[in-house]
């Protein structure tokens, strides 16, 4: 590509409301215009990077058995409630009518219409496993769009659907796309990983999701430095009552009288009023401010209360050791205990409360039900509860687990028969009986992987492109070229060359002067840019630099080509 006759639309001012690295940086780089909230415009530049993360995409999903298609993304209601969703999915469903008073839906996903397809057009077992995919347009009604294309209303999404008839046949084509995504994200060049999920309301058996580590992640995931195991935090939560907490490494410390003020908020946050509480502990641990509340009705906090008594105020600061000594348990976990209502446990971390409260001991997170404080106020914070915390002990005993933020970039998900069900997808098996098909889902959000990206490469010339994503691999920036007609011609001949040997190339042919062209080619991340110049010509070399190396070095252009 001559950039002479391209687009490229490089700025340097964003809105103040973008407000993470790649959102600026893709406003910046001229890669997305915004349209309206979260609907965004890939420009000539944006889409060259959109279109090398789905061609990887693709070539993983043909090469692990998937077949494409494409699906309407203008779906009819009937379909949506049979499946019961059309009523369940909630305000991100955008909802439409036609000129006749039809109703419709933008897809925000396609189980029912590949189910509709799949009972139209699978009648027999012999055509099973069959695994259909699509890089289509997806639309979702999110509260909040937010981060440019990472959280849009419209965006790309790969999605695929397997059909299986039996649950073992499902398993393993759930590894191999579990396979194919480790391969996907890897061929991209990004940190990642690859966490337990929740099955939650939909059910199913297995789950996982692909995490892009970034700071700037909407989602955090538990995993152990001493094994395999890892989880977003949902599915980690689910299993906390059953972690045992191993000794903090630091001791804790007394800290200062806390306020009064305190104590309110942590009672009043617990709906028991400091005169209902019988004792309230504030401690200092590695992970900000825990208070223990013990109330004096049950039998067993009166035996601790009873330790307690000898501390000196109803309010008391400790020690974990201390704590330890009077209640026998160590403060930031507790339980399972007798009764649910009995020791509520308040975890203060990065200057936000957060709460939980360890009642029964159950694994399955009925551990939140409970008597003690109101409900509504509970699940108003349910979304905020962390129970699980950087240095518990990884749940299958084998190290110790670390807490990182995430980008989900991918989910896969094993369905069961929920649509087939609903839907009534059934294929004759090998005894001539019509049995229900088994399915699978696979997601991958296409264009949020561009800006996970950009998270995870940047500084502050702009963006450093994995090799596999950049626009261009090679970027030829030519000094000077309306008054050197050698000069240019030399650029054009190595830009020709770059082709030949297959090696994406842009030539920066536009006559800016040498800081300008500089800046945008690392503001746009090209990973390799090559100075032709006057100088250089007489020399024999051309001046080579690295994206994100701050020195140039002088090669030869066999050297280049060997690179
Ligand atoms: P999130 O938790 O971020 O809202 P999700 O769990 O709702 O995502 P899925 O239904 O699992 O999303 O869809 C598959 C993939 O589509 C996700 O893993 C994500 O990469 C992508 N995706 C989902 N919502 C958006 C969005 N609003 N903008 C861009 N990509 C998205
Ligand atoms: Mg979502
Ligand atoms: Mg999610
Ligand atoms: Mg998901």
């Amino acid at each position: 590509m001559r950039l002479s006759q391209f687009h490229l639309a490089t700025v340097k001012e964003v809105p103040a409301d973008a407000e993470i690295a790649s959102h600026r940086l893709m406003l910046r780089a001229g890669m997305i215009r915004r349209l309206a909230s979260g609907l965004y415009t890939w420009s000539p530049l944006g889409l060259r990077v959109l279109r090398k993360v789905e061609t990887i995409v693709r070539e993983e999903m043909d090469r692990a058995g998937a077949i494409e298609m494409l699906m309407p993304t203008i779906q009819p209601r009937e379909l949506w409630e049979e499946s019961g969703r059309w009523a369940k999915f909630g305000p991100q469903l955008l909802k439409i009518k036609d000129r006749k008073e039809q109703e419709f839906c933008y897809a925000p996903t396609a189980e029912e219409v590949v189910t509709d397809y799949a009972r139209n057009e699978l009648k027999s077992y012999k055509q099973l496993p069959v695994n259909f995919y699509q890089i289509q347009t997806k639309f979702r009604d999110e509260i909040r769009p937010r981060f440019g294309v990472m959280r849009a209303r419209e965006f790309l999404m790969k999605d695929a659907y397997s059909f299986h008839l039996t649950q073992e046949s499902l398993a393993e084509t759930y590894a191999a796309m579990y396979q194919a995504y480790v391969r996907i994200f890897t061929r991209l060049g990004l940190t990642f990983r690859a966490v337990q999920a929740d099955t939650g309301a939909i059910g199913g058996n297995a789950s996982h999701e692909f995490q892009v580590l970034a700071d700037s992640g909407e989602d955090a995931i538990a995993f152990s430095d001493g094994s395999d195991y890892a989880a977003n935090l949902e599915k980690a939560e689910a299993l906390a009552p059953t972690i045992a907490r191993p000794a903090p490494a630091a001791a804790l410390q007394r800290i200062d009288t806390p306020t009064q003020k305190t104590i309110a908020d942590v009672s009043g946050f617990l709906k028991v009023s400091p005169q209902q509480c019988v004792k309230t502990l504030l401690v200092r641990g590695r992970d900000g401010l825990v208070a223990l509340c013990l109330r004096g009705d049950h039998e067993i906090n009166e035996v601790k209360a009873g330790k307690l008594a000898e501390l000196p105020d109803q309010s008391v600061l400790a020690s974990e050791e201390e704590i330890l000594a009077a209640t026998g348990t160590r403060p930031g976990f507790i339980g399972p205990v007798g009764l649910p209502d009995s020791i509520p446990v308040i975890v203060d971390r990065d200057a936000a409360v957060l709460a939980d409260f360890v009642c029964g001991g159950q694994a399955d997170g009925s551990h939140y039900t409970g008597a003690n404080w109101d409900r509504d106020a509970r699940i108003t914070r349910i979304a905020d509860l962390r129970n699980v915390v950087e240095g518990d002990l990884s749940p299958d005993g084998n190290g110790v687990l670390h807490i990182a933020r995430g980008i989900e970039v991918g989910h896969v998900f094993q369905l069961g028969q929920k649509y087939a069900e609903a839907l009534k997808a059934s294929v004759i098996d090998e005894t001539g009986k019509a049995q229900l098909m088994t399915m699978g889902c696979y997601g991958i959000g296409v264009s949020r992987i561009v800006a996970a990206a950009i998270e995870q490469r940047h500084d502050d010339a702009g963006i450093l492109w994995p090799e596999a994503m950049a626009p261009w691999r090679v970027a030829v920036c030519v000094i000077n070229p309306k008054n050197l007609p050698e000069v240019s011609a030399a650029a054009e001949a190595l830009y020709q060359s770059l082709g030949q040997h297959g090696i994406e190339a842009v030539l920066d042919d536009r006559g800016l002067r040498p800081g300008g062209m500089f800046a945008d080619m690392e503001l746009i991340g090209i990973p390799h840019r090559v100075v032709v110049s006057d100088r250089g010509l007489t020399a024999g070399t051309l001046e080579y630099r690295a994206r994100g190396e701050s020195e140039s070095r002088a090669l030869s252009e066999d050297e280049l080509f060997a690179l």
